[in-house]
């Protein structure tokens, strides 16, 4: 079968069909035994080598508890960044492709007794982004790794200097504005007080006036001059 065809929704979901999902509550992880049925397991919970399994684990049961959960947070961490990398998905989606894993550890060896208190701890942990709603929990891995976090920082920075750039523009703006403002207040104040251009004009007048009777007078000098000297 073709890897994509194997990791389809459908695939996944029948093979859950034919392999019964009930079966996860009968295996024995420290056995690494899966049982048929609640009977099967309760056989092989009397059995001489779970029995010596079990005084190991009774044993040092936080550290098997510890190494258990670790190692189900690690796969299922592994197969949620691979497979949806950031993408928001449902619990339950990963989950079953986990679990349809025959060789996957499974969660009743670990300290969580449910998928929920697991995806809980993933969002306490900040490992994912967690959220529920009425079709279960959704799942959003996030990717703390020193280059996904410098690409964020980049992303930010960028953003930064977007938000400086439009506030370098507004600010622009309001000044063009401002001056436009005074500009008219400027222009407005000319033409209410119109008199002493009125006055300035009279006086440019009056001025060329002048001028005009003081040259003809200085023309009858010269002229007067003029016929004075054949006169001496
Ligand atoms: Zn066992």
């Amino acid at each position: 079968m073709p890897k994509d065809g194997f990791l389809t929704p459908k695939a996944i979901a029948n093979r859950i069909k034919a392999k019964g999902l009930q079966k996860l509550r009968w295996y024995c992880q420290m056995c690494e035994k899966q049982c048929r049925d609640e009977n099967g397991f309760k056989c092989h919970t009397m059995s001489e080598s779970h029995q010596r399994q079990m005084l190991l684990f009774s044993q040092s049961a936080s550290k098997y508890l510890d190494n258990f959960s670790r190692e189900f947070l690690n796969e299922f961490v592994k197969l949620l960044s691979r497979r949806y990398n950031t993408r928001r998905v449902q619990a339950n989606v990963v989950y079953q492709e986990y679990i349809s894993d025959r060789t996957h550890l499974h969660m009743n060896a670990t300290k969580w007794t449910s998928l929920t208190e697991f995806v809980a701890h993933l969002g306490r942990e900040g490992i994912a982004t967690v959220d529920e709603t009425p079709k279960g929990w959704f799942i959003q891995w996030i990717d703390n790794s020193p280059r996904a976090l410098a690409r964020q920082a980049a992303i930010q920075k960028k953003e930064r200097s977007s938000v400086d750039d439009e506030q370098r523009e507004k600010r622009l703006i309001e000044e063009q504005i401002a001056r436009a403002k005074q500009q008219t207040a400027e222009q407005s104040t000319e033409e209410q007080t119109p008199t002493p251009t009125e006055l300035k004009r009279d006086g440019t007048d009056e001025k060329i006036k002048l001028n005009l009777t003081l040259k003809p007078a200085a023309a009858e000098d010269t002229a007067e001059t003029k016929s004075a000297v054949p006169a001496s």
